[in-house]
């Protein structure tokens, strides 16, 4: 689909059976940074707007941005740069070779395999991998590294291309890639196709357990249509002739979950993954009041953000923020705070520099500006590393500065 519009199924069991479960209205595309401050205040809008299927439990966005729109942005980000993700993908393979007794010279592909940081451990141990991702610089990266990789989209053309070439996949991975995708079941429609029969096929995404939780509401955006956790997903993958093998959390992204499983024609849920979906379902993300006053908790904190800006105001205070993540604009935008608020923000990424957050008057600026336009007080957008920034800030002997930590909760820490 390269068009926008509301979406009026669920992207799972396709009933319409959609409730609301939090409402920010309409907000810019939050990494479209534009150089000019008229065209940035003019950003386009769009609805962001997180419901959930009453019928199989899965949550969604109600509507979707054009493709074309969302990724007109040159992608840039490479796994293989986090030196977390690449210690991730090594014990995962170890973990996967064991689970799923991946023999030498077995076939494994990745789908969204970027620059192919979760192939390479594979491929270490003399086990055949292929990558496909539609994005091009990380794709060129991987190739080069000797990860064969395909540049194009999974879907049934390109998967039926694979098998003509490469014949059934053993095992097929993929991570962080499946709340992004248009549309969902078609992939896995596609992985089961691929698969032999017997092979597994493992994946992690985020777990909107963790985002329910711990408030972290900033995670909704339009690139994510969906919000994962194991109930649904399992079941649909169940309908599709699966068995569940093994379901776990992990730390990835603020909070994954990996889900195992097997194309035996078996439609089994073993053991293990049993006891995870029935703590799962005891868990908030079932209980209808929890859901209910989610909104709710989440607008209070952001009313005592802006008091306390408002109030920093008054008494003429320098504020400033602390990063440009794609969640800033969105927080700006709820707390009222678009113009005329904050002067600037650092930022660590120079691809970022003296571009505006959406829909705001909010330069973005390199660190060295904290000396020559002194803040009186800092929010911190990248909250989820403030404890690293607060670092930094003490080791630049960075003084009499109020710090705000906007999320989970506002916490004001003063330097
Ligand atoms: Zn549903």
């Amino acid at each position: 689909m390269n068009k926008s519009g509301f979406i009026k199924n669920c992207r799972l069991c396709e009933s319409n059976d959609l409730k609301k479960i939090i409402n920010f209205g309409k907000t810019a595309i939050g990494n479209n940074l534009s150089h000019n401050r008229k065209l940035s205040l003019k950003s386009s809008t769009y609805p962001l707007e997180l419901l959930r299927c009453e019928k199989c439990k899965h949550f969604q966005l109600s509507f979707e941005v054009a493709p074309s729109k969302l990724y007109a942005t040159n992608y840039t980000y490479l796994s293989g740069i986090a030196p977390s993700f690449v210690k991730h993908f090594k014990e995962y393979s170890n973990w996967i070779i064991k689970k799923c007794k991946i023999k030498k010279n077995d076939l494994v592909l990745d789908i969204g395999s970027n620059d192919g940081t979760c192939l390479k451990p594979f491929k270490e141990k003399k086990i055949n991998v292929l990558g496909i991702d539609p994005a091009k610089l990380p794709a060129q990266i991987a190739n080069k590294n000797g990860i064969k990789t395909i540049n194009n989209f999974f879907n049934k053309k390109n998967a039926n291309k694979i098998k003509k070439t490469y014949g059934e996949i053993d095992f097929i991975t993929s991570h962080n890639v499946l709340a992004h995708i248009g549309n969902i079941k078609d992939v896995f429609k596609n992985i089961y196709y691929l698969l032999k029969k017997d092979g597994y096929f493992c994946f992690e995404v985020g777990y909107f357990l963790k985002v329910l939780k711990n408030n972290y509401f900033d995670t909704i955006y339009h690139e994510h249509l969906d919000y994962h956790h194991a109930r649904p997903i399992t079941q649909y993958l169940s309908k599709l002739g699966f068995s569940i093998i093994h379901i776990s959390e992990n730390k990835i992204q603020g909070g994954s979950i990996r889900i195992l499983c097997k194309k035996d024609g078996k439609n089994k849920i073993l053991k293990q993954p049993k006891r995870f979906l029935l703590n799962e379902k005891k868990s908030v993300i079932n209980n209808k009041l929890f859901l209910k006053n989610w909104q709710k908790k989440i607008f209070d904190n952001i009313k005592r953000l802006r008091k306390i800006i408002l109030d920093d105001l008054k008494n003429n205070k320098k504020i400033i923020g602390y990063g440009a993540p794609t969640k800033a604009a969105l927080l700006l935008k709820l707390a009222k705070l678009e113009h005329g608020s904050i002067n600037y923000t650092i930022e660590d990424n120079s691809l970022k520099i003296n571009k505006y957050i959406p829909e705001t008057d909010v330069q973005i600026k390199p660190f060295k500006n904290i000396y020559s336009n002194k803040p009186n007080v800092m929010i911190v957008f990248a909250w989820n590393f403030a404890s690293d920034i607060i670092k930094k800030l003490k080791k630049n002997k960075i003084k009499q500065l109020k710090i705000i930590v906007p999320l989970p909760k506002v916490k004001i820490i003063n330097l």
